[in-house]
């Protein structure tokens, strides 16, 4: 078995001491002689997994008390959606603050059921930047503000957290969260698709103020309501039980290595040590974010002749680096950098980049 070091940005490497442990766990989990996904989500087997996970992550995160917690199905796209169902009237002014793809995505979700408005958008510079704050329009009386705290295919992220005033602050973390310490209470709503940081695809971790779920929102069936998930404690319906303990043993992995702190030691060395690799190429590599806004997570960089993207491709493949094709929005290349791929990877990623512009430059 030879396992490469895998760039890819979601569906995204998962730590390989999680992988066994799900692989040992497989057949007969804890003596019960059945899988864990063989056994009801209601059964004290999977309530004990889905507690823990809750738990552990509160733990990882500091989150407050005055913070639910959710492990939902839909994805982030999902969620989305509900943010403006539950916290919006309808008709309702909602604030995006558009810094990439994924803040476009976050506004189409929700233009049935608000007044959608850009306050700011990086979209004019191709998004390389953030606008500053002191350029942002808010709206008065907006139901809240949305920005996406790293944006997985621009390579964008906020490194200050924006000051919104009383108007609450909703993030999509999907490709950020658990990098680095977070002052939660900063947030009415911190939302994240698990394929990237947390786990495998199929589970989206909701954090919701809980006052936040006393606003009456939009007509909407009960499984699409934020409130009836926390009642039923994500148990409305039948979870993703598979994606839930597999996000769990996540958790206790990072809580092992050390928490977020570590994680965000880690991941500081990874991307500085990528960003001035590019950066030191005499421009035959070059990401074009600005500096200040790079994001740690996802690492966007081209090379300075399209021609030798295939060759690159080739060669770092054969070298055990995978899923570093950009994605077509951007073209080029990408490495995401998640906290699941080892420093060793960074390193290995980085020697291949200098050695091939040895032989190609
Ligand atoms: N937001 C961000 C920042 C993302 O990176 C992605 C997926 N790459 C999404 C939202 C969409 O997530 P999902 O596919 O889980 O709906």
């Amino acid at each position: 078995m030879s396992r490469a070091f895998n760039f890819s940005a979601g569906p995204a490497t998962l730590p390989q001491a999680v992988l066994e442990q799900a692989q040992a766990e497989m057949l007969d989990w804890h003596g019960v002689g059945a899988s864990i996904v063989e056994l009801s989500h209601r059964g004290p087997e999977f309530m004990q997994v889905a507690a823990e996970a809750e738990a552990d992550l509160r733990t990882l995160m500091s989150i407050p008390d005055d913070y639910a917690v959710l492990f939902l199905q839909g994805g982030a796209t999902m969620q989305q959606a509900l943010l403006a169902l539950n916290f919006a009237e309808p008709g309702q002014a909602a604030d995006y603050v558009v810094t990439g793809h994924w803040g476009k995505t976050a506004l189409k979700q929700v233009n049935h059921y608000v007044q959608a408005h850009v306050a700011a958008s990086g979209e004019a510079g191709g998004f390389r930047d953030i606008p500053p704050r002191a350029d942002w329009t808010l709206t008065p009386g907006a139901a809240y503000v949305h920005v996406t705290a790293n944006e997985t295919i621009h390579g964008v992220e906020f490194r200050e957290l924006p000051d919104v005033g009383d108007v609450p602050l909703f993030a999509d973390f999907s490709s950020s969260i658990v990098s680095e310490p977070l002052d939660v209470s900063r947030f009415g709503v911190i939302y994240a698709g698990a394929q990237k940081n947390l786990g495998p695809v199929g589970v989206s971790v909701v954090i919701v103020r809980r006052d936040l779920l006393e606003r009456a929102g939009q007509p909407r069936a009960d499984i699409l309501d934020y409130r009836s998930h926390v009642k039923g404690e994500s148990m409305l319906n039948t979870p993703p039980t598979w994606n839930w303990y597999l996000a769990g043993l996540v958790f206790k992995w990072m809580l092992a290595e050390g928490g977020v702190e570590e994680f965000a030691a880690r991941n500081a060395r990874k991307s500085a040590l990528l960003y001035r690799t590019i950066d030191g190429s005499d421009g035959f590599y070059r990401n074009e974010v600005a500096p200040a806004v790079r994001s740690r997570m996802n690492v966007p960089f081209f090379l300075r002749d399209e021609a030798l993207d295939k060759p690159f491709l080739a060669e770092a493949k054969d070298a055990g680096l995978i899923s570093l094709k950009g994605h077509r929005a951007l073209g080029g290349m990408r490495a995401s950098i998640y906290n699941a791929m080892p420093e060793a990877g960074v390193e290995a990623l980085a020697a291949f980049m200098r050695d091939f512009q040895q032989r190609h430059g």
